[in-house]
């Protein structure tokens, strides 16, 4: 149908205000795809002059986003598009010669004459920039953390599936690192949410400085960190890295001029020995850090198959820790400090003891973390400073006492009056009753902290600073905070007397501190002679440890006290031996392919004893099998009748807690290439080995196993 003149201009007319509107404009190009047109106002707009657009090829004008294609679905590119003659359709560009970064939607239908003849494009553009920027925008938050700039959890997840899957191709490990901050909320509680935000950017920043580009961080949400790092699954680098982390992380920090101090625990499970996808690789290191944290906090701790068992445990604990008070299964224990110079006792301290009915003693380093995490340890802290009170005000001579505050009871807002209704109700003199409180109060609002420790001078009780020397250690609180005695922490008195340690000399630090402001200092866990000398030639004014005494219940130091029995002995071994583990359990020794089965007796870093094997010659090879795959190599040392020490070389290392574990283990990807399945290491992991992939000689054994009675 013919189009009448009037209904022509009435188009034009459309097309022209379309135009100026900037809804859409309109291009068109010659059959070489050299632009024959482009609307007056989209030049203007993309700042290209007249003589600039006409005659150029589309594509040096509009160029397909690279990034765009790259990331997306794969969209081609717009010189496909011309090449092949297709319709172009929603396709983004970039304006090449423009400075701004505009980004155009350009659609457009080749023409062709009434021959066929392919006689150019026509089309339409519109400006799409601002869309695009806030589409950019949005797929970075939805992959980036806002706080700090590090990946999200969903990010991390992606990253985490499709490297593992494919390093699984590779026959490659990855280690994965999960984090959370210890006492994170009470920083943020105390000091408020801008200065908790701010405390996480500086923690990712250290993060960032100690990882480097050697793996890619995380911030899972809240206090939660994650890092990925390829290629690594030695544990002895691992644990170092770890250590560092730790140490890093609880350095102070300084918040709009607000000190904070916070502290980490992590847990570290390594692809594809404790899981092959990224869901069982979190787990298992949600579960180390699970256990890292039951273990009382700023620890490491590797994934290993008992911790599952370790997770129920302290599930059922938390749920039994609820129903401990009402059953009475907390008491009070108290361990008498002791003057130094005389070794007369000056006062106990009391230290709480869960007597479980069916796990027995419970250590209240486990359960008072717990008690911390599931929102108990105002009550129990409550429960045991009432009793303490209670039963030091029966003592028949008026001797201090000591109880142990956690920082999260300290800086409750009902304190003070807990302590001073404990006083009123027992009728206990203030100055006998002695808080101590670890060096992680000062981790929060230092106004707080000042005003409680001002109300306590002002119920006239004492303040000890315990296990000094393993927090924090900044020196400038102490100055102002009004403690009557310094601990120095066990871990400085442990091992001071060998030779090349430079405890001594840490220890006389803080004795020469202690004295010039006025404080009394106690060695805390002394337990052999030489210890005890040292600590006193070091000027410790009190000595604390089992050389005197272990804890003891109260009727025993109420039995103690009657008797008038004041004057300690020390008493214990002579010197201090570097901690042997002392173990009872069956493992695998190979030997000449042969594999025996003996007993392990004890075990440390760089040796073990085992027992049941006849007379194995000094120089022998072995390879120990601990399970889950760790094969330790070692060499007999010592060797009489069924008793062996061997040497390991390398050394074991440690598991983070008080265990120890190899570097390395038995890949599963070795398991695999044997003809099993890829997956997890199994707890016989040798065995299955040995079963399926060597082709093994009937092996005849060279040495006599001997069954024998454990003693
Ligand atoms: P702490 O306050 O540093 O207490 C000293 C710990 O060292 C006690 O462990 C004590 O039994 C142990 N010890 C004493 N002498 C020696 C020694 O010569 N060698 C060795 N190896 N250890 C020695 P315990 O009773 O297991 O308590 C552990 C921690 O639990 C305490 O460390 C304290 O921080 C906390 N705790 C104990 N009772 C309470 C309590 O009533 N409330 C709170 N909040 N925490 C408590
Ligand atoms: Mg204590
Ligand atoms: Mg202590």
């Amino acid at each position: 149908m013919p189009i009448s003149q009037g209904d022509l201009v009435r188009r034009v007319e459309l097309l022209d205000s379309v135009e100026n509107s900037g809804l859409s404009w309109f291009w068109a190009t010659d059959q070489h795809g050299r632009m024959i047109y482009l609307s007056q106002n989209a030049q203007s707009r993309l700042g290209l002059g007249d003589e600039g657009v006409i005659g150029k090829h589309l594509t040096e004008i509009f160029q397909s986003d690279d990034a765009e294609n790259a990331e997306g679905d794969g969209g081609r590119p717009l010189a496909y598009y011309l090449g092949a003659r297709n319709s172009i359709v929603k396709l983004p560009v970039k304006v090449a010669a423009s400075a701004e970064n505009l980004i155009l939607e350009i659609a457009g239908k080749p023409q062709f004459d009434a021959q066929h003849n392919f006689c150019g494009y026509r089309g339409s553009a519109k400006d799409i920039t601002k869309i695009h920027e806030s589409q950019r925008d949005a797929k970075r938050l939805a992959q980036y953390d806002a706080l700090t700039g590090l990946a999200n959890r969903h990010r991390m997840n992606k990253q985490l599936d499709s490297s593992l899957n494919k390093y699984r191709s590779d026959k490659r490990a990855c280690a994965l690192m999960m984090l959370d901050l210890d006492r994170f909320k009470q920083v943020n509680d105390t000091l408020g949410h801008p200065a908790g935000d701010e405390l996480l950017k500086q923690v990712s920043g250290r993060l960032g400085q100690i990882f480097g580009n050697k793996g890619e961080i995380g911030r899972l949400g809240g206090d939660e960190f994650l890092i990925m790092l390829p290629d690594v699954d030695d544990r002895g680098e691992l644990g170092e890295l770890g250590a560092r982390v730790i140490q890093m992380i609880a350095q102070p920090y300084s918040i709009n001029g607000l000190r904070a101090i916070i502290g980490v625990s992590l847990g570290i499970a390594i692809a594809p020995y404790d899981g092959l996808n990224a869901e069982e690789l979190v787990k298992a290191a949600d579960l180390a850090l699970y256990a890292a944290k039951g273990g009382g906090r700023g620890q490491y701790r590797f994934y290993s198959r008992e911790l599952q068992e370790g997770a129920k445990l302290r599930r059922q604990l938390e749920e039994d820790l609820r129903d401990a008070l009402i059953k009475d299964e907390l008491v009070m224990h108290y361990q008498p400090i002791v003057k130094a110079s005389d070794y007369k006792l000056s006062g106990f301290e009391a230290l709480i003891r869960w007597e479980h009915p069916e796990r027995g003693f419970v250590s209240p380093e486990i359960f008072i973390a717990c008690a911390e995490d599931i929102g108990m340890i105002g009550q129990i802290g409550e429960w045991a400073l009432h009793k303490v009170c209670e039963q030091a005000s029966q003592w028949p001579i008026e001797l201090r006492v000591a109880v142990n505050v956690s920082p999260t009871q300290f800086t409750s807002s009902d304190f003070v009056q807990v302590v001073q209704r404990a006083l009123q109700k027992s009728g206990l003199a203030p100055d006998r009753l002695e808080l101590e409180i670890t060096e992680s109060v000062f981790a929060g609002d230092d106004d707080l902290t000042r005003t409680i420790f001002t109300e306590l001078k002002n119920l006239g009780v004492r303040l000890a600073l315990d296990d000094f020397g393993t927090g924090y250690s900044s020196l400038s609180y102490l100055r102002n905070a009004p403690f009557d005695k310094i601990k120095i922490d066990q871990s400085f008195v442990r091992g001071s007397t060998e030779e090349g340690n430079n405890n001594s000399a840490i220890i006389s630090a803080i004795v020469s501190l202690a004295d010039a402001l006025g404080m009394e200092t106690v060695a805390e866990g002394t337990e052999t002679k030489d210890e005890l000398a040292l600590v006193k030639k070091r000027g410790a004014s009190h000595v604390q440890g089992y050389i005197f005494s272990q804890p003891i219940s109260h009727e025993e130091a109420l039995e103690r006290l009657a008797k008038g029995q004041l004057i300690y002995e020390p008493r214990g071994p002579e010197k201090y031996r570097a901690d042997r583990k002392s173990v009872l359990r069956k493992i695998g020794l190979i030997h000449d392919d042969h594999r025996y089965i003996v007993t392990l007796r004890n075990i440390s870093k760089t040796g073990a004893r085992i027992e049941g094997l006849l007379d194995v010659p000094v120089g022998t090879e072995v390879v120990l099998d601990l399970g889950d795959g760790q094969l330790a190599v070692a060499t007999v040392r010592r060797s009489r009748k069924h008793v062996q020490g061997v040497e390991f070389e390398p050394p074991l290392i440690s598991n983070g807690a008080d265990g120890l574990c190899t570097r390395h283990r038995v890949s599963p990807y070795e398991l695999e290439a044997a003809g099993r399945p890829l997956a997890a290491l199994p707890h016989d992991a040798f065995g299955v080995l040995q079963e399926s992939g060597l082709k093994r000689m009937p092996s005849i054994p060279r040495f006599a196993e001997m069954e024998f009675e454990p003693t």
